[in-house]
This record gives C-alpha cells, sequence and structure tokens, in this order.
C-alpha cells in the first residue's frame, strides 16, 4: 500500500470513487480518472477521514468540500476543462478542486486558484505540491494567489471555466466579465439558501442560469468577516 502521510492511501481513494460511481454522482469516466488520480487524503488535514462523503473543517471557518460536491463540480464543467483551456478556481481552499482542473486542461490549459486566507493558499502550494498535479504547479500552467475572488483575477481572462467554492449574496460582476463566450461558471449563490447555479456565456454574450441543486457552502465574503464567523 502506498501511504505518503497518515491517512493517506490510494486505494481508499479508489475504492470513494467507486462508491461515488455507485451512488450515481460520477458519471463521467474521464472525472473519475482525476479524482482518482489526486488522492484527497493530501488536501484534507489530519485528524480527519479523507475519504468520507462530507465537508471537513480546514480552519479559518470554512470547510473542504465534501466529494460529491466536487465530482458535481467537475462533471458540470467538464467540456470547458478541455486540455488547453483556462480555468478559475474561486475560494481554492486546499487546493484540491484547482489541482483536478489542472490535471484537466493539462500542460498547455491555465489553472487559477484564488483564496483570500494567505495560510491556506501556501498549504494548498504544499498540498498540490505532494501529488499528481505538481509538474503543472512547477511548469507554471498552475498558479495560486491571495486576493479577494469576487474581484476574478484578470491577468488569465478571459477563462472557459469558472468554479466558486463558496456561496456568494449575488453573483459577482467581475467573475461574469471574465468568463469566455462559450464559457461556463459554477457558482453557489444565496445566504440561508442556496442553489448552485449554472451560467453558460453565449457566444454573443448573452447568459443563461439555471439552479442545478440545493446546496450548502460557507459565504464568498471579506476576509475580515470570514475570520469572525459571524
Ligand atoms: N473549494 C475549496 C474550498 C471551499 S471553502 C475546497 O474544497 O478545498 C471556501 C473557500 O473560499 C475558503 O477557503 C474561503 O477562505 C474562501 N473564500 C471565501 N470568500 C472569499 C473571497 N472573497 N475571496 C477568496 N476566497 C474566499
Amino acid at each position: 500500500m502506498e501511504r505518503s502521510r497518515a491517512g493517506s492511501d490510494i486505494y481508499k481513494n479508489k475504492a470513494m470513487v467507486e462508491r461515488l460511481k455507485t451512488y450515481g454522482v460520477i458519471t463521467s469516466e474521464k472525472v473519475a480518472n482525476v479524482i482518482e488520480s489526486i488522492d484527497r487524503a493530501l488536501f484534507v488535514p489530519d485528524g480527519n477521514v479523507p475519504y468520507y462523503d462530507s465537508p471537513m473543517p480546514i480552519g479559518y471557518n470554512v470547510t473542504i468540500s465534501a466529494p460529491h460536491m466536487h465530482a458535481t463540480c467537475l462533471q458540470l464543467l467538464e467540456e470547458n476543462l478541455q486540455p488547453g483551456m483556462h480555468a478559475l478556481d474561486v475560494g481554492s481552499g486546499t487546493g484540491y478542486l484547482t489541482a483536478c482542473f489542472a490535471l484537466m486542461v493539462g500542460p498547455q490549459g491555465c489553472v487559477v486558484g484564488v483564496e483570500h486566507i494567505p495560510e491556506l493558499v501556501s498549504s494548498s502550494i504544499q498540498n498540490i505540491q505532494k501529488g499528481a498535479a505538481a509538474p503543472l504547479l512547477k511548469e507554471g500552467s498552475l498558479s495560486v494567489h491571495v486576493g479577494d475572488g469576487r474581484l476574478g483575477w484578470p491577468e488569465h481572462a478571459p477563462y472557459d471555466a469558472i468554479h466558486v467554492g463558496a456561496a456568494a449574496p449575488k453573483i459577482p460582476q467581475a467573475l461574469i466579465d471574465q468568463l469566455k463566450p462559450g464559457g461556463r461558471m459554477v457558482i453557489p449563490v444565496g445566504t440561508i439558501s442556496q442553489e448552485l447555479k449554472v451560467i453558460d456565456k453565449d457566444l454573443d454574450g448573452s447568459l443563461s442560469v439555471r439552479d442545478e441543486i440545493s446546496v450548502r457552502y460557507v459565504p464568498l465574503t471579506s476576509r475580515e468577516v470570514q475570520l469572525q464567523g459571524v
């Protein structure tokens, strides 16, 4: 058995993928392969059961999303994560999904994670360095930055895919502006009740928006408000 640190076990990671397939969450072979090749235990703080299908605390009043949510978002964005495409992960947290995006778009693509807690940016970089996306981080097609994700990351815009890992009271205009015509954004929207919204920008720039599922994410907010825990 390969163990890179306490709790890490690629066979258990594979078993998690099989369970998500059995429950009908994972239907895409490509997404199954990506989730299999990034060991979740590298991203979940020690003391938690990394392969359990639940969000887990990562400090700073936030959580790593549950495996079924990661899988759902990867599948919703799959067509917009083709090799060579550009993707933005807002609220990149542990870096787990950012790493998955990078494997999907490959070395010719570009994946940017934006996270407003500097300590999480540092630890996410360390997490990514231990796994399959490490070469992409080294070569520069994958990068993670400290910033307010509500402003997006204009430097590598426009994006084919934008994922937001925290719930916004309303869709930030900067993210709409940075979505490429033909691009797709997946974003939880709402406060007490939240919907995972799928926003497609047509080639003429018009938007179509649909609700995928009801969800429960931590808020997309300012660093100060998040750290106060209100
Ligand atoms: N998708 C990640 C993290 C989910 S938690 C994972 O699964 O690991 C949501 C993350 O959004 C947290 O790390 C939080 O710090 C971050 N966040 C919240 N508001 C933000 C903002 N305005 N700008 C950047 N990051 C933000």
